[in-house]
């Protein structure tokens, strides 16, 4: 008669030693109480779990169960095997797999485990080299999916939810930037530790890398508590970080997604709590957010605007749109801004506002960039002998751009192509660029400089930028952000703060412009304090290359006489 499981089962069942029956994919089919005790005295495995999913392989790279359960049908081996237990602390163990043959045909493997490493010299490095982050310890992105797909077997039988937090720190980059990395290097080490403080034993904290750390709580009941345990995380990680003389500060930004409840992967809930992340970030930082399906609809919208825009490359939909630049002195166009237009298939023309974002965010800022400017030197260049004039162009660039070296390659090859005087190309970054990081920001502005293209500091206002700050920048000009012109009429703080920026850029000694301007009564306010180079909607707004030329014709007085530079 051949043997069943069920019979092997029973001839192991009080076996004193660790004893277990394994069918040739690697599901477990029965382990014996020893063995149940040796990998986690909690019975957190049984027998519906795959040995892949108890295990890990001694080596981080040598993860394939398959190959070696293959190689031991025709022999017997052992392997050393880790076993992370229900306080996430790394036990390594021996495993021996032996085929039991029947009449021939293969049964089952029988898996007998004992804890003592084959070499145990190697479990100090086992700990911290394969499994753990080498700089604070907490377990490595390695080790965190095989826990995260251990996690969902557990929840998915015992029926449990679970939270994944994914957090990652606000400001971090400017401590790294402007104290050293060993300074930086201190505060991951802090926040691991104040994460291990704030968390229960059981939960999973791990370091994906950088300053982004993902966390697993087990066995939620409600939100609530995620909420609570989310709020203490962002408060304690807010305290400053002391080493010697040295204070630092970061944030962090938390994006939390929930099994079942959100997904079911492994992959999707990591994605959906990155999303999270990111929204919280983009809100501010300092706080967290839960995956949601309104955010999840946002993603999906971000999905097809990133397919349509990829295609719209193809199809060559980016254009240059132009809004003229007035001096309110002369009343004449002494600029034109370049805004980036999309000529949508579906939706018409669409401003820069609705793409741009995601554009940066995809990695295609640069192939739209390249589409639009290309055609605006073209355009200028055809304006520059059919008007008899040049109108010097302002370029904005987006914030990893500004860091991107072939972002002005390409601008130097159009300079050169077209013969384009560079003092004819203005360079505008927006306030928040500038806060990036300084010393990195310094070079990158002095090399603009010595281009010879004069640079404009856009949405000014919007940052933090000090006058100390300013000063050290070869900025030369300020745009005025819309938001407070837009207020000029009836908001007697946006008109103290536009007086402040008009003095501010006079103490400097450098130019200022308003943009949005939108009324009459905008332009006066902004005339009677000196500021007199406007763009916005009560002038023109930003127009086809067709349109500007008209616009530009339309009024001769605009266009005789040499123009004015900022
Ligand atoms: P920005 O450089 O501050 O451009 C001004 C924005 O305000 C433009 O929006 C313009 O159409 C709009 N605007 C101008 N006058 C008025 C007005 O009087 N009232 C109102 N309500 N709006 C006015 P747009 O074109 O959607 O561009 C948004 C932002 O996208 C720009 O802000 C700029 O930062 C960025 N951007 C535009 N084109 C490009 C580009 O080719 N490359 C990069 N990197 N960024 C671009
Ligand atoms: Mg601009
Ligand atoms: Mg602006």
């Amino acid at each position: 008669m051949p043997i069943d499981i069920k019979q092997l089962s029973q001839a192991y069942q009080y076996l004193p030693d660790a004893t277990g029956l394994v069918d040739d994919t690697g599901n477990i089919l029965f382990i014996n109480q020893a063995f149940a005790e040796l990998i986690d005295a909690d019975t957190r495995v049984t027998t519906q779990d795959s040995l892949a999913q108890v295990f890990l392989l001694r080596k981080a790279q040598s993860n394939d169960w398959q190959s070696l359960l293959n190689t031991a049908i025709d022999q017997s081996c052992t392997v050393e095997v880790v076993i992370a237990n229900k306080s996430n602390h790394l036990v390594s163990c021996r495993l021996h797999l032996q085929s039991i043959v029947d009449e021939g045909r293969f049964v089952c493997f029988l898996a007998r485990l004992s804890n003592k490493s084959i070499n145990a010299s190697l479990d100090e490095n086992l700990t911290t080299l394969a499994y753990r982050d080498s700089l604070t310890g907490l377990a490595n992105r390695y080790l965190f999916s095989q826990l995260f797909d251990h996690e969902i077997s557990q929840s998915q039988r015992l029926n449990k939810r679970f939270a994944v937090l994914f957090l990652d720190l606000d400001k971090f980059k400017k401590v790294n930037d402007s104290m050293g990395h060993d300074a930086g290097d201190e505060v991951l080490c802090a926040v691991a530790e104040r994460l291990q403080k704030s968390l229960r034993k059981s939960d999973l904290i791990a370091r994906m890398g950088g300053d982004e750390f993902a966390i697993i709580m087990s066995n939620i009941k409600d939100s609530e508590t995620v909420s609570k345990v989310s709020d203490k995380l962002i408060r304690e990680i807010k305290k400053p970080v002391k080493s010697g003389a040295n204070v630092m500060e970061v944030g962090c930004s938390i994006g939390i997604s929930i099994y079942p409840d959100n997904a079911l992967t492994a992959e999707s809930l990591l994605q959906h709590a990155d999303a999270a992340m990111y929204r919280a970030k983009h809100d501010g930082g300092n706080r967290y957010q839960f995956f949601s399906d309104a955010l999840n609809q946002e993603l999906n919208d971000i999905r097809v605007v990133e397919q349509e825009l990829q295609q719209g490359l193809i199809d060559d939909q980016f254009v240059p749109y132009f809004q003229p630049v007035i001096d309110l002195r002369s009343n004449r166009v002494v600029g034109v801004e370049c805004l980036a237009r999309w000529k949508h298939p579906k939706r018409g023309v669409l401003a820069a506002v609705e793409f741009i974002d995601v554009a940066e965010k995809k990695g295609l800022i640069k192939d739209v960039f390249n589409q639009v400017l290309t055609q605006a030197f073209e355009q200028i260049d055809d304006w520059t002998l059919s008007l008899n004039e040049r109108i010097p162009l302002s370029i904005n660039i987006s914030n990893k751009q500004f860091y991107q070296h072939n972002t002005f390659d390409l601008i130097d090859q159009l300079i050169a192509k077209y013969k384009v005087p560079s003092d004819a190309i203005r360079i505008e970054v927006t306030e928040s660029t500038l806060q990036e990081s300084e010393t990195d920001l310094l070079e990158h502005l002095k090399r603009i400089k010595t281009s010879g293209f004069s640079i404009t500091l856009d949405d000014f206002g919007t940052g933090y930028s000090s006058l100390r700050y300013l000063q050290q920048l070869p900025v030369d000009t300020l745009k005025i952000d819309r938001s407070f012109v837009r207020n000029l009429d009836n908001n007697p703080h946006d008109k103290i703060i536009v007086k402040a920026i008009i003095q501010l850029a006079e103490t400097l000694g450098i130019s200022v412009v308003a943009e949005g301007v939108e009324t009459a009564l905008q332009s006066e306010f902004l005339e009677q304090n000196k500021c007199f180079i406007m763009q916005g909607y009560f002038f023109s707004e930003p127009l086809s290359s067709n349109d500007f030329e008209a616009f530009i014709k339309s009024k001769p007085s605009l266009t005789k006489e040499p123009v004015h530079r900022l």
